[in-house]
């Protein structure tokens, strides 16, 4: 027998896709990846997804920073005739917001509570050019679907210099939390490239491990969000480097990356500074090389969805969420967005179709 609904995917997309699937009894499958596969680690497509990356969320609605406790406290009056039910407060809380692996571990036991099977594999391969559909994983194992849920996200990008895969794991990642604990960045300069939001919030995060933290920012502004950005401005660990590229990555065999050869691009003039490591935080590609070209991608090569409001692939019973489908928006609480909507439009599908 087929399965109703597959669903490809490990984070706040497939999850939601996964809750809402369950609970509409479409017994969904997740395959999540493969926690054990070191390519997953190096690339950061590990299961619970890139969140599961990051330190502190503050933007996903009901997780205020602070004390929870005390929050439910002083914004649910106990006397507000709009909320009776306040007394959730009087039971333990957490004492702070919420991180990221919090969060994606939440959402996916929510899922699992609801009935969701996961199993931790890497999809490698489907064919979609009949239906059902099959799902082939790293275990050459295959398994049949009525329908499936792309959720695959998208993963960090490297600049592409030789010398840069040469120090992966070495003092080269693109991952502040999964490696910025290590000895060899402890009280050592390190270098960020990037100005998006990743760069400002992981050079922040890396100023509690190096002496100083280098943000190459290849133009003269940045593109964060106006309160990250204010927040790197004011640490005085992070030293704000315009118009700089990475020109090459140096070390050696015993200690990994020593330094960085910087490129001031308006001048041209080259300088070695010396550095623990590199981290990249220059955006990310979507994780689509498994379809093989059979669902159409935008010219940015992420998912296309071909009608508007609605999570539709280019292949009928095909739905994509997060973002694997999302150049634009990006954001935990998004994907979340796209995940119900994909879980619900695969539902109407199989209701439709009699399937
Ligand atoms: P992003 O916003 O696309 O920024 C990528 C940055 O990398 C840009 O500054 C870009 O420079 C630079 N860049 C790209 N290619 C480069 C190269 N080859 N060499 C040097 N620099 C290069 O990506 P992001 O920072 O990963 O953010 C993605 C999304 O996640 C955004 O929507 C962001 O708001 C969100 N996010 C939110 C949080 C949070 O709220 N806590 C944290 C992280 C990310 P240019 O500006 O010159 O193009």
């Amino acid at each position: 027998m087929p399965e109703n609904v597959i669903i490809i995917g490990s984070g706040p997309a497939a999850w939601t896709a996964a809750i809402y699937a369950a609970r509409a009894n479409l017994n969904p499958l997740v395959f999540q990846g493969n926690p054990y596969d070191d390519k997953n680690r190096v690339n950061g497509t590990l299961p619970l997804g890139q969140l599961a990356l990051t330190t502190e969320v503050e933007n996903f609605p009901s997780w205020p920073a602070g004390d929870t406790r005390q929050y439910l406290k002083t914004a649910l009056k106990e006397d507000d005739p709009d909320f009776p039910y306040w007394v959730s407060a009087n039971k333990p809380q957490p004492t702070h917001g919420i991180n990221g692996p919090e969060l994606m571990a939440l959402m996916r036991q929510q899922a699992v509570n609801f009935g969701t099977r996961v199993e931790s594999k890497d999809v490698v391969k489907v064919d979609l050019k009949k239906r059902p559909f099959t799902i082939t994983t790293h275990d050459s194992k295959s398994v049949q679907s009525r329908t499936l849920i792309l959720a695959t996200g998208a993963r960090a990008n490297y600049l592409g210099l030789p010398s840069e895969d040469k120090y992966k794991n070495r003092g080269v990642s693109a991952c502040a939390v999964c490696d910025g604990f290590a000895d060899r960045f402890r009280n050592k300069p390190i270098v960020v490239v990037g100005g998006g939001d990743s760069a400002v919030e992981e050079a922040a995060y890396l100023a509690k491990f190096g002496s100083k933290i280098h943000l190459f920012v290849r133009r003269d502004t940045l593109r964060a969000s106006k309160i990250m950005a204010d927040r790197a401005k004011a640490n005085p660990k992070i030293d704000f480097r315009w118009h700089t590229e990475v020109d090459e990555v140096l070390g050696n065999d015993k200690d990994g990356v020593t330094a960085i050869r910087a490129k001031n691009n308006k001048t041209g003039e080259k300088y070695d500074l010396p550095a623990s490591g590199l981290f990249l935080a220059i955006g990310h590609t979507p994780n689509v090389g498994f379809l093989e070209g059979q669902v159409e991608l935008t010219e940015s090569g992420y998912i296309k969805w071909t009608t508007l409001g609605r999570t539709y692939t280019s292949v009928e019973g095909v739905f994509a969420a997060g973002d694997v489908a999302d150049s634009y928006y990006r954001q935990a609480i998004t994907a979340a967005g796209t995940g119900c909507m994909a879980a619900l439009d695969a539902e109407r599908w199989l209701a439709e179709h009699g399937e």
